[in-house]
């Protein structure tokens, strides 16, 4: 059992009932089972972590929502620190700049900053948290327009492996500001973000559903649409296999169906005659099975994508990819469209382009991803035999796609602790891992830098 000093800082054991919540993971098929866990919600609790960290011999692990327990390495001989600070979501209207405390999940600050006529670059789930997602880069359905979310970052507070609260921002510490931003993760823990806000109130949002018998003429008209797609516009192509949960409509569950998904900023007539553009060659493919494209508030942003709300398990794999063509589609649509037995409830491409493919140089480690799309597959592992199906197919699509994978990824769309990230050069790589010597010398965090590469 914990001593009363740890009871007090909130150290929990695998045999106390603290530990359970504090090892909590959104993908309930990667659970993680660090040699103690906290949740922590004061610096002062992070801080007694790392002091306890060091004492037992033991690493520091960092997580928030447990999204990316895909990709996190073994813990066992680490505690886990789980942020969830205490504090709102403070927003500083004249600044357009909100202030974001650890263990923020972006449905959060949409509501925070929505009153104001002003959003966040988030994602396409409200229950990702902000810090994980903005260090990772975050592809937001804004980013077309914004850019990678993580450019929008102007300040982290952390707590370093020295037991210091540091405020790191372009003028204090630039070299570890740039490391953080897209570095790849093990710099401490961050406490609070500040996030650049920008003013939408409406958009034009929704997603259409039709039988996979539309797939090629869909995914051909969808691919040279998005060839020269306005960056106000953001959207997603998915195939779905989706299963008769009560939450999902019947409708969508009798086979393999086709989606096409995204935002548009605005709702005035320029937005409406990009939605036209998009949506019209599709609708007279054939008639969506269900279609809820429509103008609203960015309120609704969060459903677009219809997310899971609750835990749920996953198994998935991802890359970069580049324009597809007719050979692409058919070759995508050959290894995991209808008949294909494809065992993925989902596989799709999210559009990159528009700002995400333009460098910051005022950004960090990562700032832009130079390819079309974003591919990611992923299955519900419900037992070991239904895992060991998914991986051989998701194995199969990767080698079908192997054309067209530019060798790099999206560090927050990897779902493999294994996987290495192709998102920075060799130079970069080097760079982060000079930043991390001086800033925790002991390699304290170690275990929470993703795997890199320096194959670009
Ligand atoms: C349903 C769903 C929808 C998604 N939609 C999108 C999307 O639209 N766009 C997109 O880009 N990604 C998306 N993602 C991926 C998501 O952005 C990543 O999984 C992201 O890493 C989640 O961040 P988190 O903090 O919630 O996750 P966690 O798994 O808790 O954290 C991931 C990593 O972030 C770091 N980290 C987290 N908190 C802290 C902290 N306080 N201090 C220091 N480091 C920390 C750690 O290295 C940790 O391992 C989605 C994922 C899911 C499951």
């Amino acid at each position: 059992m914990t001593t009363f000093d740890e009871q007090d800082a909130g150290i929990a054991l695998p045999e106390d009932p603290a530990y359970v919540a504090a090892t909590q993971v959104f993908n309930l098929a990667a659970p993680v089972a660090p040699a103690a866990a906290v949740t922590a919600r004061t610096v002062e609790q992070i801080r007694a972590a790392i002091t306890y960290a060091k004492s037992a011999g033991l690493k520091v692990r960092v997580q928030t929502t447990g999204h990316s327990a895909g990709s996190a390495k073994p813990m066992d001989d680490a505690i886990l620190v789980r942020t969830e600070l205490d504090g709102e979501v403070h927003v500083d209207t004249e600044r357009r700049i909100a202030r974001i405390p650890a263990g923020t999940q972006w449905k959060a600050v949409v509501e925070a900053t929505a009153p104001h006529g002003l959003t966040a670059p988030h994602g396409s789930a409200g229950t990702v948290g902000v810090v994980g997602y903005l260090l990772r880069g975050g592809i937001s359905f804004y980013g077309r327009e914004h850019g990678l979310a993580v450019n929008s970052v102007r300040a982290i507070e952390l707590v370093t492996a020295d037991g210091d609260l540091r405020r790191v921002d372009a003028d204090n510490d630039p070299e570890l500001f740039w490391a953080l931003r897209g570095g790849g993760g093990g710099f401490g823990v961050v406490t609070a973000i500040e996030v650049d806000l920008f003013a939408t109130t409406s958009v034009v949002t929704g997603t259409a559903f039709w039988p996979a018998v539309h797939a090629r003429t869909l995914l051909s008209l969808w691919e040279k649409w998005c060839r020269d797609a306005p960056t106000a516009v953001s959207t997603s192509f998915r195939l779905l296999n989706l299963p008769p949960f009560p939450d999902i409509p019947p409708e969508l569950t009798g086979g393999t169906m086709v989606c096409v998904d995204g935002v548009i900023l605005g709702a005035d007539a320029v937005a409406q005659r990009y939605a036209d553009d998009l949506l019209a060659p599709l609708r007279a493919v054939a008639e969506p099975v269900m279609d809820t494209w429509h103008a609203t508030t960015t309120h609704a942003v969060l459903e677009t994508h219809m997310d899971p709300d609750e835990p749920v398990p996953a198994q998935g794999d991802h890359f970069l990819i580049t324009e597809l063509g007719e050979e692409g589609i058919a070759e995508f649509l050959r290894v995991l469209g209808e008949g294909s037995g494809s065992p993925l409830v989902m596989a799709g491409l999210r559009q990159l382009g528009g700002a995400m493919a333009v460098p910051d140089p005022e950004g960090g480690a990562l700032t832009h991803l130079d390819a079309a799309y974003v591919y990611s597959g992923a299955g519900i592992p419900m037992d070991p035999e239904v895992a060991a199906t998914i991986a051989e197919h998701l194995a199969l699509a990767r080698s079908a796609l192997s054309r067209w994978d530019t060798g790099q990824t999206a560090p927050t769309f990897v779902e493999s602790a294994v996987q290495p990230q192709g998102h920075l050069s060799a130079a970069d790589i080097e760079r982060v891992d000079a930043v991390r010597s001086r800033i925790d010398p002991r390699g304290l965090f170690r275990g929470d830098v993703m795997t890199s590469t320096s194959a670009l």
